[in-house]
C-alpha cells in the first residue's frame, strides 16, 4: 500500500513536472510523440512502440501556442496587401485573414483572450477586453505584425499605457501595450518583424505582458482571427 502511495506520487510528479516545462504540449501534436523520449524513458518507449499514452495535465496548465515571429518564407506581407485591397477589410473573413499577420512576440502564450472577462484589477464582471494578452517578462522584444506606418507612439490615457499604434492600410491597424521603451517614432515606416518596443507593464495593468490589439475600421476585433 505504501509502495503504491508512492509510485503514484511519483506519477503525479513527474506529470506536473511535464506541464510545468511546456513538454507536454509536443506530444500533443501529431508526429511529435517521439519527443517524450527526452522526458522520461518509460514513457518514451510506450510512446514509440504502443498507442499513444494517456497524458496527464493539471487542469491549471497553460496552453502554449507557441510559434515563430516568422514563420514562412514566402511574402507574407504582399499576402496581407492583396488581402486588404480585394475587399473592404470590414467583410473580410477569418478564414481568409488567418495568420496574414505575424506574431508580435518570439513566443505566443496567451495569458487572457479577447472578449468578455472578470477584470483583473477591479474584479468586476463583464469587462469587454479588446485585445489578447500575451505572456511576456517586461523587456522582451515586440515585433511589428506586419509592415505599416506609426500612428501612435506615446501615453494612452485610458490604461494602455506605453502604447504603439500601426497602420497597415486600408482600415486595419495593430495596437502594442503596456510597453516599457519604443524604439519607433510617430510617422516611421516599419516592416513585418521589426523590433519596434520592449514589452513592460505600464498603464492599467497588473504585471509584464503585452496586450496586442487588432482594429479593422476602429473598431477592435479578435487577434487570433488575424494571427
Ligand atoms: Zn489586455
Amino acid at each position: 500500500m505504501a509502495d503504491f502511495a508512492a509510485a503514484s506520487g511519483a506519477g503525479q510528479k513527474a506529470g506536473v513536472a511535464l506541464a510545468a516545462t511546456g513538454l507536454i504540449l509536443t506530444v500533443a501534436m501529431p508526429g511529435t510523440g517521439a519527443l517524450t523520449a527526452t522526458a522520461e524513458s518509460n514513457q518514451a518507449s510506450a510512446a514509440l512502440t504502443g498507442t499513444q499514452p494517456e497524458i496527464p495535465a493539471a487542469a491549471s496548465a497553460t496552453i502554449d501556442f507557441s510559434r515563430a515571429a516568422v514563420s514562412t518564407t514566402a511574402d507574407p506581407d504582399s499576402k496581407l496587401k492583396q488581402l486588404l485591397s480585394a475587399q473592404s477589410v470590414g467583410s473580410i473573413k477569418t478564414s481568409s485573414s488567418k495568420g496574414t499577420l505575424g506574431a508580435p512576440l518570439d513566443t505566443l502564450t496567451t495569458a487572457s483572450p479577447f472578449g468578455y472577462r472578470v477584470n483583473p484589477i477591479t474584479g468586476g464582471l463583464g469587462e469587454f477586453h479588446r485585445g489578447q494578452d500575451f505572456v511576456a517578462q517586461c523587456g522582451t522584444q515586440v515585433h511589428a505584425a506586419a509592415a505599416g506606418k506609426v500612428t501612435f507612439a506615446g501615453w494612452h490615457p485610458y490604461g494602455g499605457g506605453n502604447r504603439i499604434v500601426v497602420d497597415h492600410g486600408n482600415g486595419l491597424e495593430t495596437t502594442y501595450n503596456h510597453l516599457s521603451s519604443f524604439n519607433v517614432q510617430v510617422g516611421q515606416t516599419v516592416n513585418r518583424g521589426d523590433v519596434i518596443a520592449l514589452s513592460g507593464t505600464t498603464g492599467a495593468s497588473t504585471g509584464c505582458h503585452l496586450h496586442f490589439e487588432v482594429m479593422v475600421n476602429g473598431d477592435v476585433v479578435d487577434p487570433l482571427g488575424w494571427l
